[in-house]
């Protein structure tokens, strides 16, 4: 007879959330993320540094958020009415998050995005029933960037809406509305600092007026990836430069000042470079030390937020954006010869290859 008692599991659960109930279809489940405390970056700081889990999102990433604003936004405006197309130029989270909110909707998706981004993410949107059109990677300035391609394709098409993330505010105000007030909830106001790297910006943007709203000595700074102009946009007071340099880091680095960065952008405090050695290592340190499989830009994020908590000293609350799992990004981080083409195997720490698999 046994007469030892197994240990409740449950223990391991800190509590059961009042909030878990039961929710409407895909659209319901968005957002709610847990604020994740990352254990190795807050020690080596002396800070506590959160991660928003936005991975865990329906859709998988922080995009599920702007894909519900922009589609609920043309509906109510009468925009966008039954049985209509949805289209949008992307990275890929964002139509991923636009293909997902469609079908729960009932509309078609179309999705123009530059052919640099992984096949992961272009099968992942075909396999969502989304028609996708990879183009090549041009600057805005060109009439055949994906987003104006995106414009073209609504323009002639009956009941068809653009969602144009970049510049359309309903993508801010999903991070204005949902994530900034979670993150509060989640620090009980006590939030020191977020940092994030921007793609649209909707996501610095919104949370930051937020936060800034409810206490204004809140810091935000601007992440940067290599490519990207808004670290020397800032450094500079406000020069913009001809873009040069290329990432490894998908869905983030701009050329311009989007209209959703542009709301808010007086209130950024200041900005932080990133490379992609630095970004690259994280990847895999987060892997190591946390269990987090996490894309590149969810490892620069946490990157800055460590260098930002170095500016702010120690004792600090700094929040960042885990914005998607490395699931979409695999063939290339953990190829062995995919790193090496870009030399950054270099960049990953001996006792970290062997994660490098593929
Ligand atoms: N990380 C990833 C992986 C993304 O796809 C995006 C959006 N393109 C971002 C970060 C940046 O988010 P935002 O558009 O809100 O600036």
């Amino acid at each position: 007879m046994f007469t030892t008692r197994l240990p409740r599991l449950s223990r391991f659960y800190s509590s059961v959330s009042p909030s878990l109930k039961t929710v409407d279809g895909f659209v319901g489940a968005i957002g709610n993320t847990p604020l994740i405390r990352l254990k190795r970056a807050s020690e080596e700081t002396g800070s506590e540094i959160f991660g928003k889990a936005e991975f865990m999102n329906p859709g998988g990433s922080v995009k599920d958020r702007a894909a519900l604003f922009v589609v609920k936004e043309a509906e109510e405006k009468g925009e966008l009415k039954p049985g209509g197309t949805v289209v949008e130029g992307t990275a890929g989270n964002t139509g991923i998050g636009l293909a997902h909110v469609c079908r729960s909707r009932g509309y078609k998706c179309v999705i123009y995005m530059p052919n640099t981004q992984s096949q992961e993410k272009i099968d992942l949107l075909r396999m969502l029933g989304a028609e996708v059109y990879p183009v090549p990677a041009v600057a805005f300035e060109n009439p055949e960037n994906y987003n104006h391609q995106a414009r073209r394709h609504a323009e002639k098409t009956t009941n068809a809406v653009w969602t144009n993330q970049f510049d359309n505010i309903a993508n801010r105000r999903a991070h204005l509305e949902t994530t900034g007030p979670e993150i509060w909830e989640q620090t009980e106001g006590l939030v020191d600092g977020f940092t994030c790297a921007t793609g649209t910006g909707g996501t610095l943007a919104g949370v930051t007026r937020f936060l800034k709203e409810k206490n204004q000595k809140v810091k935000s700074f601007i992440a940067d990836p290599p490519g990207s102009v808004l670290y020397s946009y800032f450094k500079s007071g406000g020069n913009l430069t001809e873009r040069s340099g290329s990432s490894i880091t998908e869905g983030i680095g701009q050329g311009r000042v989007t209209t959703n960065l542009q709301q808010d952008i007086e209130l950024i405090d200041d900005a932080l470079y990133i490379s992609d050695e630095k970004s690259i290592e994280m990847v895999f340190r987060l892997l190591d030390e946390e269990g987090l499989y996490m894309g590149a830009s969810t490892a620069l994020n946490v990157v800055a937020a460590v260098e930002m908590a170095k500016v702010l000293g120690p004792g600090k609350k700094i929040v960042t954006v885990l914005c998607d799992g490395a699931y979409r990004y695999q063939s290339r981080l953990f190829s062995r010869k995919w790193l090496e083409s870009k030399g950054l195997l270099h960049a990953i720490p001996e006792h970290l290859q062997k994660y490098i698999v593929l």
